[in-house]
């Protein structure tokens, strides 16, 4: 390793080596990782392969001011996330990795934000590329689900209650606080929680596991409430029905922002990477319990109606207009 300031271009197979060595994670299930032409995996018997990919591209996903750590972790956290919306148990991982510079300390960085998280859920490493460009990290994850348990974006049906975990809105404030001129305001403002929230999301991945087999129609927040429930109405055919006084909201939130501004959040926001769930009434109280002990619990924020399109209500009924739906490349 460099001292700091120093800076040392290495070659690609070093890299290689060198995320290897941090990535490194034993699983019985895999037959070759890292070192040959492809990865050899072993599926358990009766269990379906979910895979995923999510690319990560700098100044769309995080700004080029993020930390290095973060982005290792923050790469591994919306792939998990994805694995848990559809209720698989992670296995494996592989990362397409394009770098502007074969910097030796940006990819140990990286690969320690990565490895901390992969611990977490005992994800190994199995191959990938690297390639020079413009900083870009490509990676897909694969996971396993029994047969007809996954969670599907099309089992919601009308009269099912909505579901979210955790709290909403805290990331897409984080990402509101740490840009200009919030971002001069210093760290005393209340807004680290919201910022950490951004930088470093949880992936529901217990919680995930938990409603398998058991909720109607499941997906992760990653784009706004509003947009992604919108993609579970669609898949199923049918409609939602919100009461903009039940969405959870972190302390942290609540104290910074007004009724408005929160809802703003709540409902629009992206990048936080919570689950959105519909279940049976007969279902729900058992799964809340089940929730509840897992460490992150749930909060019932409406109903699945027959009438298409999402619509939020406040107390009296009225309509709450939601000044933006959600995220969407290439609007
Ligand atoms: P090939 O030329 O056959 O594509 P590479 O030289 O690209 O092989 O990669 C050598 C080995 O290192 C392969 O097993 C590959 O999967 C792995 N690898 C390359 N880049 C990465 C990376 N960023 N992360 C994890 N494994 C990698
Ligand atoms: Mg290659």
């Amino acid at each position: 390793m460099p001292g700091v300031g120093a800076r040392l271009i290495v070659a690609e197979f070093d890299l290689i080596a060198l995320i290897r060595e941090r990535c490194a994670i034993a699983r019985d299930d895999v037959r070759q990782g890292i070192g040959d032409d492809a990865a050899l995996l072993a599926v358990p018997a009766g269990q379906l392969l979910a895979v995923s990919t999510d690319t990560l591209v700098a100044g769309v996903h995080f700004p080029q001011s993020a930390k290095v750590y973060d982005i290792g972790w923050k790469a591994l956290a919306v792939n998990l996330s994805d694995l848990a919306a559809i209720g698989a148990t992670p296995a494996w991982a592989t990362l397409a990795l394009t770098l502007p510079e074969a910097d030796p300390r940006w990819v140990a960085e990286f690969a320690n934000g990565f490895a901390a998280l992969a611990q977490q859920h005992r994800v190994a490493l199995v191959g990938g590329d690297t390639t020079q460009g413009p900083l870009s990290i490509t990676l897909t994850v694969h996971g396993f689900v029994p047969e007809g348990a996954a969670l599907l974006r099309s089992g919601a049906h009308v009269g099912d209650s909505i579901f979210v975990t955790g709290t909403l809105g805290d990331a897409a404030a984080g990402l509101h606080f740490s840009l200009p001129p919030h971002a001069e305001e210093g760290a005393e403002d209340g807004t680290g929680p919201l910022i950490a929230r951004l930088n470093r999301p949880t992936p529901r991945v217990a919680q995930g596991l938990i409603l398998r087999g058991r909720a109607a129609a499941c997906i992760d927040i990653s784009d706004g409430l509003i947009a992604d429930l919108g993609h579970i109405c669609t898949a199923s055919g049918v409609g939602a029905e919100i009461d903009a006084d039940a969405l959870p909201a972190s302390s942290a939130l609540s104290s910074v922002s007004d009724t408005d501004a929160r809802r703003g959040f709540q409902l629009s926001g992206g990048d936080d990477y919570e689950l959105c769930f519909t279940a049976a009434a007969a279902e729900a109280s058992v799964l809340l319990g089940d929730l509840a002990r897992s460490g992150c619990g749930a909060t019932r924020i409406g109903h699945i109606a027959a009438e298409p399109g999402v619509r939020v209500r406040d107390a009296a009924g009225k309509l709450v207009t939601v000044p933006r739906s959600g995220w969407e490349h290439f609007a």
